[in-house]
């Protein structure tokens, strides 16, 4: 029960970032799109219908985006719809042989969209292609002839911004990976006591606020346990302020053995714990509570050597629909109260 909010969601969108993808694709579409018209006008007719067909994919990568929001679909047109186009580039050689002058963004781009790993792999594959296409013998394939001194520069230049690329993103992921571990690390601060490890008070109210909503939902019944230790100064001044730590710390994960696994304890003051059981009426829950307070009175808890005895009272109360979380837990100290004022190591209301 006691879980952190998730995170999860901000690792996958480590690689994936869906709107700046969805940005990237608008622009290659609007870019192809001006490109096709200008070679439309220079009469390169089929270089303008192939630049023009690649903005129609854009554009259905677009909206399958919009429809579906499937990050990996649109991911995979978009770059290998760009690889085909760099293929054809080549291939072709574009306006006055300069076609393979595009490839550089492929480094960039592939990394962008696949991360790191599969990014490389993604590139060694495009460039391995792009080499085959330029080095085969014409009577093969019937392609421009590119000189060798250009095809063996623009093969070291694309793979110098691969590199670059590469050391680019690779930083960039390490310093995500940072912020994640960060925001776990100050996340755990936010809502976990850093002496037992439990549930601090806002989280706490957080899960409590989502039991009163699942309660409101199913009409299931929901009750808390609040519990103070009993004399608990007298712990402090008879062995110590560090004894008193470990007694708490000991009790923590007596609590924490002693509930079911829906259940919720988190230390919610000094040396007072609130108990959260779900689909649980007072009376179940004074039993299971009951229990707990049969196993304190036989336990001792050693401390260098010592033996310490503490007992606790608790009040406890079952959440109207009517009422609010604060006037839940203030009947609880109520009932915690008259615990107290009745002799101590007692549960109030007894049934
Ligand atoms: P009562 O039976 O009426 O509850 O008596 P009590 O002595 O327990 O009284 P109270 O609940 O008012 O006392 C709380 C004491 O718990 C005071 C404080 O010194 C001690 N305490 C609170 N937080 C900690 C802590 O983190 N560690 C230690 N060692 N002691 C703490
Ligand atoms: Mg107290
Ligand atoms: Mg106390």
């Amino acid at each position: 029960m006691n879980t952190l909010p998730e995170i999860d969601d901000l690792k996958s969108k480590n690689v994936t970032q869906p709107h700046v993808i969805a940005i990237f694709v608008l622009v290659g579409m609007c870019i192809t799109a001006v490109m096709a018209i200008i070679a439309f006008y220079n009469n390169n007719n089929l270089l303008a219908a192939v630049l023009m067909m690649a903005s129609f994919i854009y554009f259905i990568g677009y909206f399958v985006y919009k429809t579906f929001q499937n990050t990996a679909l649109i991911s995979v047109i978009i770059l290998y719809s760009l690889y085909l186009l760099m293929f054809y580039l080549v291939y072709t050689g574009g306006v006055g042989n300069s076609g393979p002058l595009w490839i550089f963004m492929v480094a960039p781009v592939s990394l962008f969209i696949h991360g790191f790993k599969r990014g490389l792999f993604d590139i060694f594959i495009f460039i391995t292609i792009v080499g085959v296409i330029m080095f085969m013998p014409t009577d093969i394939i019937a392609h421009p002839t590119y000189n060798t001194e250009f095809k063996l520069r623009l093969i070291y230049s694309f793979l110098t911004v691969t590199f670059l690329s590469a050391l680019y993103e690779y930083s960039r992921q390490q310093s995500f990976k940072h912020i994640l571990e960060l925001t776990k690390e100050y996340q755990k601060l936010a809502y976990f006591d850093p002496l037992t490890h439990l549930s601090n008070r806002r989280d706490a109210l957080r899960i409590l606020k989502r039991e009163q909503a699942r309660m409101l939902r199913t009409k299931e019944p929901l009750s808390v346990a609040l519990c103070d230790i009993d004399h608990f100064k007298k712990v402090n001044d008879n062995y110590g302020h560090n004894a008193g730590d470990a007694v708490l710390v000991e009790l923590a994960n007596i609590f924490s053995d002693s509930i079911r696994k829906q259940d919720c304890v988190a230390r919610w003051g000094g040396e007072e714990f609130l108990f959260i059981f779900p689909q649980t009426s007072a009376k179940n829950a004074y039993i299971i509570t009951e229990k707990i307070k049969q196993k304190m009175q036989d336990h001792l808890i050693h401390y260098q050597g010592q033996k310490i005895k503490v007992t606790f009272s608790m009040g406890i109360e079952e959440l109207h629909s009517n009422q609010s979380i604060d006037e839940a837990i203030n009947s609880a100290d109520k009932y915690l109260y008259q615990a107290k004022s009745s002799g101590r190591n007692q549960i109030h209301p007894k049934f």
